[in-house]
């Protein structure tokens, strides 16, 4: 790994930051990978300054112009491809192959909006009278925050960033604390934006509750936990800044009985929706509720091929499943099985470090016999957990489905057609994916129903989060209209 970029990135010049020093530690090997200093808060200050001074220009900038720059911010990650994904396994411990493909996503997301933000300045609507124009005009909002959590540094940026700008929003970024890295990395990709456009400082939840709390921030779009989405939502509300929240899950997984010849496909699916990213993801399959008549089967097939998924060195081109991000959140996992364990659960397959004394692995992990009511079923776990559950009925599979304060996503394996429209209508969840877990698409929208989440990332929707809506009125004819004072003449007429 080349010289790692600790510095922020304020008003197109880098900085050392002056607060609280964060050490950033590789999960895999456990020890220092750089240190990063937060931005103090005049720093922050600085950034959100710089952030309005640009808004003006920015926001008059054609939108075509946009485009183009947009359009190089994603040629430069493309070439650094190689780099970013060292890097951000360095940082946090995902397999090198799938920061990789992160990197490729994070570009597209540029390419995706860079398109749409030029092609969406608003509409025509029907005018009142026929010497009029109507018109809804979409503007920027102005100075938008990007709180950013740890599991997909650069693609959560982008999902954020890439629309705000595209919309002719300025920006302050902050990522997580655990994974400053790859994103202080990526600043230089902005160098053709004038300054001030992009600012990114690095920090500690401190420096995002003083981002989302600046009275110059317009709106914020945060990804990360429900606990400190509410603090984000709150920290909003008194001034009334556009919040854009992204939350926890806890998704399910149904399987039905149609699928019973092609059981091992369901199994590998629901194996790679559980333990991709070692379960950081946030619509990982944290429950699988499967038909009885196919249960013995399923478990059986999940269970085989669990043992089959090599648990190692991210780097390494063979390994499946990479450590945990850090200590606290394997523990974390750790508790919730040993709960459900005691609670009368039983681990068929994983339970322990797999064989590592260091890195934070968790081997990739299947349960069978958790009680409904253990936090295994009910809370987020963000690891390689895969309770499995069997069920009797479709409805029986669509009501524990929706019995959490989660609605992220849900995956369902079935060619039935009428299974496939019960359970599109029925799921509460921003996303129903049948037969191909996890398949993100820039142009589908991304969020929570319920408690996981408020708007939406990606497709037309994550555009208009970072847009003000404005309705313009326009006659041509200056005229007196009838219904004017004074009314005796109107009532006159009548
Ligand atoms: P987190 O909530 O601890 O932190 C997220 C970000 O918020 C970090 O940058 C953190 O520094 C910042 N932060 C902390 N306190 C803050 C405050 N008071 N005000 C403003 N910002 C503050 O989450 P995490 O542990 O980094 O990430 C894991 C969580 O993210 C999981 O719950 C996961 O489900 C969620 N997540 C959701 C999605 C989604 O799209 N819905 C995607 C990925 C992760």
């Amino acid at each position: 790994m080349g010289t790692v970029e600790t510095n922020l990135l304020v008003r197109g010049e880098r900085i050392a930051g002056d607060g609280e020093t964060l050490t950033v530690e590789n999960p895999f090997t456990e020890e220092p990978v750089a240190s990063v200093g937060s931005a103090s808060p005049e720093q922050l200050d600085a950034a959100i300054a710089a952030a309005r001074e640009a808004f003006r220009e920015w926001q008059r900038t054609p939108a075509v112009e946009r485009a183009e720059m947009l359009h190089e911010v994603a040629s430069a990650l493309r070439a650094r491809t190689d780099e970013l994904a060292e890097l951000m396994t360095a940082e946090g411990g995902k397999p090198r192959i799938e920061n990789a493909d992160e990197v490729g996503w994070t570009a597209a997301a540029f390419d995706y909006y860079a398109e749409i933000g030029r092609d969406s300045a608003g509409r025509v609507i029907p005018s009142i009278e026929s010497t009029q124009l109507a018109l809804v005009v979409k503007d920027a909002l102005g100075v938008v925050g990007c709180i950013v959590p740890w599991n997909y540094p650069l693609l959560l940026l982008a999902w954020k960033l890439a629309p705000a700008l595209a919309a002719g929003n300025t920006t302050v970024c902050k990522p997580s604390e655990v994974t400053p890295l790859s994103t202080l990395a990526i600043g230089s990709c902005f160098d053709h934006l004038p300054p001030g456009v992009v600012n990114i400082v690095a920090g500690a939840g401190a420096v995002g509750a003083a981002l989302a709390a600046d009275e110059r921030v317009d709106g914020v779009a945060f990804t990360g936990s429900v606990e400190t989405g509410k603090k984000v939502a709150a920290a909003g509300v008194d001034r009334m800044a556009r919040v854009n929240l992204e939350m926890g899950g806890k998704d399910p997984f149904i399987v039905c009985s149609d699928v019973a010849p092609a059981l091992d496909v369901a199994a590998r699916g629901g194996a790679w929706a559980a333990f991709l990213n070692a379960g950081q993801v946030c619509t990982s399959a944290e429950r699988f509720y499967v038909m009885s008549d196919v249960y013995d089967d399923y478990v059986r097939a999940f269970v085989d091929h669990t043992a089959t998924l090599v648990v190692g060195d991210p780097m390494a081109t063979d390994t499946d499943i990479g450590p945990m991000v850090s200590a606290a959140q394997r523990g974390k996992v750790e508790r919730q099985v040993e709960t459900a364990v005691a609670a009368g659960a039983e681990v068929l397959a994983g339970g322990d470090r797999a064989g590592h004394d260091r890195g934070h692995f968790f081997a990739p992990t299947v349960v069978t016999g958790a009680p409904p009511q253990t936090d295994l079923l009910r809370e987020e776990t963000f690891g390689p957990v895969a309770p499995i559950v069997p069920v009797s009925s479709l409805d029986e599979a669509i009501e524990l489905a929706n019995s959490t304060r989660f609605g992220l996503g849900a995956n369902v394996y079935t060619q039935d057609l009428k299974t496939i429209l019960r359970c599109m209508r029925e799921i509460r969840s921003g996303t129903v994916w049948f037969n191909d877990p996890l398949t993100d698409n820039d142009a589908g929208p991304f969020g929570g129903f319920k408690q996981s989440g408020l708007g939406r990332e990606l497709g037309r929707e994550g555009l208009e989060a970072f847009q003000e809506t404005k309705h313009v009125h326009l006659e041509t004819e200056i005229a007196p209209k009838e219904w004017w004072y004074p009314y005796s003449e109107y009532n006159a007429g009548s």
